[in-house]
């Protein structure tokens, strides 16, 4: 029989852990676990769709001209510079592919995205895990962690699980610093939930060495329809082009995104109302004594006294039919992460903490 024998690396992949959406025997069940957009996308995203379902007999187009002609309208950005991906999750993956490999380092910080070292692994680099000051990316902690073998340094900002964000400063300062080979992915998937902020296009325009990347699940509300995007330089763009698939994206996906990214109005309400309740539920959590850092994303840190603590408030909270995500994973045990929901939802999970904050203290 033959045996199995996976590239060095993978077997150290931690199988992705994705939200359960039901709670067996709770009906009235709410998704407050992958930080996805409770009112769903534009409704001309529908539209979109139909008139795609009409043409499903052709191939899509393989170098996604109008989606990227239409990013680069919105963000006032250079289309050229522009790529596209199955989800940003399929850009972070032309990125590792593309530039580290066997004997190379891929940095990421204590709480960072999962998805970070299972790239690293993925493409046989070491991943290196840098420690975070106050659940927030600390700049000059990564820059001592890098060696000659760094090529790729993965920061979210805004970042998830913590919802914390550094400066624009700190960014460039970071950029400049890095070894001569080594890249630095600014990763912006909850980049429009923060007002006037660019997600580090300029950054990217101004440098050699940044590649920014954004999403269509989160404040889009596609996270069902898979694409995200990515801006570098035109040199690093046509690096990743070569490990693209040519038809990784389906025309369902090209014609809902741009749909989905035409409608300003509708993305102004969702940012608008996101913004309203999170303030409003960290403040209800703060009346119930449960500390939440400030967050720039469409979630929250709820930060509980100890694990035992946050483990019974999400066992109260899924018992009542509030589906929340545990972040021991990241280095957090003591926190719930919870998805800043419809106004009915936020008001369900504020009641739900308060009560158990009351049985169990
Ligand atoms: N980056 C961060 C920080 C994320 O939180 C996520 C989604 N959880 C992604 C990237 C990937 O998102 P997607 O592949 O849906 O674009």
């Amino acid at each position: 029989m033959t045996k199995i024998t996976p590239q060095p690396g993978i077997m150290e992949i931690a199988l992705y852990q994705g939200g359960a959406a039901h709670v067996d025997g709770v009906t009235d069940v709410v998704k407050l676990s992958s930080n996805e957009n409770p009112f769903g996308p534009s409704p001309k995203v529908a539209d979109a769709l139909r008139i795609a379902g009409v043409d499903l007999h052709r191939y899509p187009g393989t170098d996604h001209a109008g989606l990227r002609r239409a990013i680069a309208d919105v963000h006032g950005l250079d289309a050229d510079n522009i790529i596209c991906g199955v989800g940003s999750d399929e850009v972070l993956q032309f990125i590792a592919q593309s530039f580290a490999g066997p004997g190379d380092e891929v940095i990421y910080t204590e709480h960072g995205f999962s998805m970070y070292p299972i790239l690293a692994h993925a493409v046989g680099a070491t991943p290196v895990k840098v420690d975070e000051t106050d659940r927030t990316v600390d700049v000059d902690k990564i820059l001592a962690a890098c060696t000659d073998k760094t090529r790729i340094v993965f920061i979210a900002n805004p970042a998830n699980p913590t919802g914390t964000m550094i400066p624009m400063e700190d960014c460039k300062r970071l950029a400049e610093g890095l070894p001569a080979k080594a890249i630095l992915v600014l990763d912006g998937a909850y980049a429009e939930f923060v007002d006037d902020y660019d997600g580090g296009a300029g950054m990217v325009e101004s440098r050699d060495n940044v590649i920014m990347t954004r999403t269509f699940s989160k404040i889009y509300g596609l996270g069902g329809l898979r694409v995200g995007w990515g801006y570098a330089p035109k040199e690093i763009i046509d690096v990743l082009n070569r490990v693209r698939q040519p038809f990784n994206l389906n025309n369902l996906q090209l014609q809902a995104a741009e749909a989905a990214l035409r409608d300003r109005a509708y993305l102004d309400k969702c940012r608008t109302e996101n913004a309203r309740m999170r303030a409003w539920l960290i403040e209800a959590l703060a009346g119930h004594g449960v500390d939440c850092d400030p967050s720039y994303t469409n979630f929250i840190l709820a930060r509980f006294q100890d694990a035992a603590e946050a483990n019974a408030a999400d066992a109260h909270l899924k018992s009542q039919g509030l589906i929340v995500r545990k972040v021991a994973g990241y280095g957090l045990p003591n926190a719930l992460r919870i998805t800043v929901g419809d106004e009915p939802s936020c008001r369900r999970v504020a009641h739900a903490i308060g009560q158990f904050i009351t049985q169990h203290r």
